[in-house]
This record gives C-alpha cells, structure tokens and sequence, in this order.
C-alpha cells in the first residue's frame, strides 16, 4: 500500500477490528484476601474488602 494515511475504511473491516477490540472477556480473580475471596479484576484492589496482594488500600464501602 502506498503511504498515503488517508484509506477508506470498509464497513466489515471496521467490524471486525471493533470485535477483536472488546474481545477479551473480563477476568476475574478471586480476592487474596481470606475470607473475603470475592471475584476481583487482576491488579486492582478488592472493591469487597479493599485489599490488594494482601494490603488494604481502600477503604471498602
Ligand atoms: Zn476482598
């Protein structure tokens, strides 16, 4: 393809990319915290207990 940045887009190609871009499915982790073991994205702090690798760094609602 020549370097021009301008290139229409087709509608499936559009789709298709916009498929892939959401496409992972949202992990969870159960919370490290025992006793709480609450379903937690990785790297994100516990939104039950508010513990994160066993630190607390939120206060929990
Ligand atoms: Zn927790």
């Amino acid at each position: 393809m020549a370097s021009s940045g301008f290139r229409k887009k087709s509608r499936a190609n559009v789709r298709a990319r916009r498929s892939r871009w959401k496409a992972k499915a949202p992990t969870l982790t159960a919370c490290r915290n025992p006793g709480c073991g609450a379903p937690t994205p990785p790297h994100t702090a516990c939104p039950a207990c508010g513990t994160y690798r066993g630190r607390q760094v939120i206060r929990p609602s």
